[in-house]
């Protein structure tokens, strides 16, 4: 398929029962702020142009913030920092997501997740990783013909990406690369093509921006090098 009918097929899966059961619960009893809205409580596509040279890679949608907008971090404290960060350095046409159909566009960049739904306190299952995985393989090798720069978000999203790009043919070297802030591996193209530069970058969650171990000029300096790095 094409990277419109992935992300349209992605929404459809129900391969964990337990993010299935837990995604549609969250979009039943929906918090107090947002009772009067309708849920997505569904898995949340890729968002960010097919032709996207970079691409960021979180962790899983949030309960309240993307399981509730349908679109990667949207709606929530970590999309706040992360989409003033890309817009600050051009790769956002503005520092704020709210919904769908607020009008956002990402100039050559695309937010994708290696699990789609919202999983209990954050903390998706290895099984769910691993049922999980097919998606972003699929997505990364539609997007593979530009594909120059993938920023990683912390720890989870590191573990799970590395085995994707090894698998897709991307020397990624063993024993695996420790994840790190500001960790930048360059993976030549086994087809002799364009190298691929992997950066690490703590989360954009809470506990790291609100305790100052990820601050925005830290963000900020690794996108500005991610878009330098991708030619943008
Ligand atoms: Fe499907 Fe991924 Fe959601 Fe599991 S986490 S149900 S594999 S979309």
């Amino acid at each position: 398929p094409d990277l419109d009918t992935l992300d349209e097929l992605v929404t459809h899966c129900r391969a964990c029962p337990r993010l299935v059961r837990w995604r549609e619960e969250v979009a039943r009893v929906r918090r107090a702020a947002f009772r009067e809205q309708v849920y997505w409580g569904r898995p949340v596509p890729g968002f960010g142009p097919a032709d996207a040279r970079i691409v960021v890679v979180g962790l899983a949608p949030a309960a309240h913030g993307a399981n509730r907008t349908g679109r990667m971090f949207t709606g929530d404290r970590s999309g706040d920092v992360l989409y003033a960060a890309l817009h600050e350095v051009g790769l956002a046409s503005q520092p704020v997501a709210v919904s769908r159909d607020d009008g956002l566009e990402l100039f050559g960049t695309r937010i994708t997740a290696p699990v789609r739904c919202a999983p209990p306190e954050n903390r998706p299952t290895p099984g769910e990783r691993d049922n999980c995985r097919a998606w972003l393989a699929r997505e990364l090798e539609l997007l593979r013909p530009n594909l120059r720069v993938v920023v990683v978000l912390g720890g989870f999203g590191w573990q799970a990406v590395l085995p994707v790009l090894h698998a897709a043919g991307w020397p990624v070297p063993t024993p695996r690369p420790r994840f790190g802030h500001g960790v930048h591996l360059t993976l030549p193209s086994a087809a002799g093509g364009r190298d691929l530069h992997v950066l690490g970058c703590y989360h954009v969650s809470q506990q790291n921006t609100f305790t100052g171990r990820l601050t925005p000029a830290m963000l900020q300096d690794l996108l500005r090098e991610a878009a330098r790095l991708a030619g943008i």
